[in-house]
């Protein structure tokens, strides 16, 4: 197979602020797998929190890309190949992404029926990042009507984390969801975790540091479940994770792809888990292997491409609060 990557720089609509950083743009590494003239596209959404980065992503491509051998449905081989060489998830979900998409159109199928899963998901939250009360709930009123639930983003490590979820309450009726990002302590967690059970919160996203301690302690006396996500990247993380959480928080960018992720959804069930998808910063591509794990979830986060200014990626559908993948072969997107 032929193998061509190269870095690609969303710019987005707005400033996104999270507990532990701002950004206005960001860059992925996109790679197209060639076999029998037919071109399957990837996108890799690397995470800094994990020392990964698009320049990373690509020289992790560049130097072992060669790896997935001359068979795009020899999935299961290939995996093992790229999983005995620890780190560059992103990377390894991007190639895991275009081996999808080439399989699907070398069979003309999209890949969702490929798998034998449904079309559609969840609906997908909005987040709605971190600011002070009153510029959250402003920026609540500009979405309301355009989706089905919300998930704030908190960690703001001044005391104000339950009224920036109070002053959202007051502006919407929608399912209110929130992701601290590590922010808080066990203290903290515990005071501020009924506050927002009186609120309606529907679960708290990675409230403590990955490894704290506290975490089984906090998922025995929280009353809203503890969902992780810096806590959990791979398969191998999810049992521990039943310990200290009621659900995981998969992304395609920590599993290293579709297949990894649809056997942390099973593992996660297995469990008694709740299973939740997330996304980073992605065009249409990312978002649309995202969709493929989605029917999967019980709750979906999937907005990455609807916070940039332009995708370049068009396919996936924003419908009713849903994405709605394409039925054309492989993903639907990023040409042919
Ligand atoms: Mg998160």
């Amino acid at each position: 197979m032929q193998l061509d990557a190269h870095i690609v720089r969303l710019r987005l609509a707005e400033t996104f602020v999270i507990a532990r950083e701002a950004r206005d743009e960001e860059d992925v590494v996109q790679v197209e797998l060639t076999h029998d003239g037919v071109t399957g596209h990837g996108e890799a959404a690397p995470i800094e929190r994990y020392d990964e980065s698009a320049e990373s992503a690509l020289a992790f491509v560049r130097e072992h890309g060669h790896l997935i051998g001359d068979d795009p449905f020899a999935l299961e081989e290939i995996g093992a190949r790229l999983a005995a060489i620890p780190g560059e998830q992103a990377a390894k979900a991007a190639l895991d992404a275009a081996l999808h998409d080439l399989q699907g159109k070398l069979l003309g199928v999209p890949v969702w029926k490929l798998l034998g899963l449904p079309r559609v998901g969840p609906p997908t939250s909005w987040t709605i990042w971190l600011g002070d009360p009153d510029d959250m709930a402003r920026r609540t009123d500009r979405v309301a009507g355009r989706f089905r639930r919300l998930k704030l983003k908190l960690g703001g490590g001044d005391g104000l984390d339950v009224d920036r979820v109070r002053a959202v309450r007051a502006r919407t009726e929608l399912p209110l969801q929130v992701d601290v990002n590590e922010w808080w302590s066990l203290e903290e967690a515990l005071d501020a975790i009924p506050r927002l059970a009186a609120l309606g919160v529907q679960y708290v996203e990675q409230p403590l540091p990955a490894g704290d301690p506290g975490g089984a302690e906090l998922k025995r006396r929280s009353p809203v479940p503890i969902y992780v996500d810096e806590d959990c990247h791979t398969l191998a993380d999810v049992a521990a994770c039943a310990d200290i959480a009621h659900g995981i928080n998969i992304k395609l960018a920590k599993s290293g792809g579709i297949r990894e992720g649809i056997r942390m959804a099973h593992a996660a069930r297995a469990l008694g888990l709740g299973v939740m998808l997330g996304c980073m910063v992605e065009s249409g591509l990312g978002i649309a292997a995202g969709c493929v794990v989605a029917p999967l979830c019980d709750h979906v986060d999937l907005d990455g491409n609807l916070l940039i200014a332009e995708d370049p990626c068009p396919g996936v559908t924003f419908a009713d609060g849903v994405q709605v993948p394409s039925e054309e072969p492989g993903l639907g997107v990023g040409g042919s």
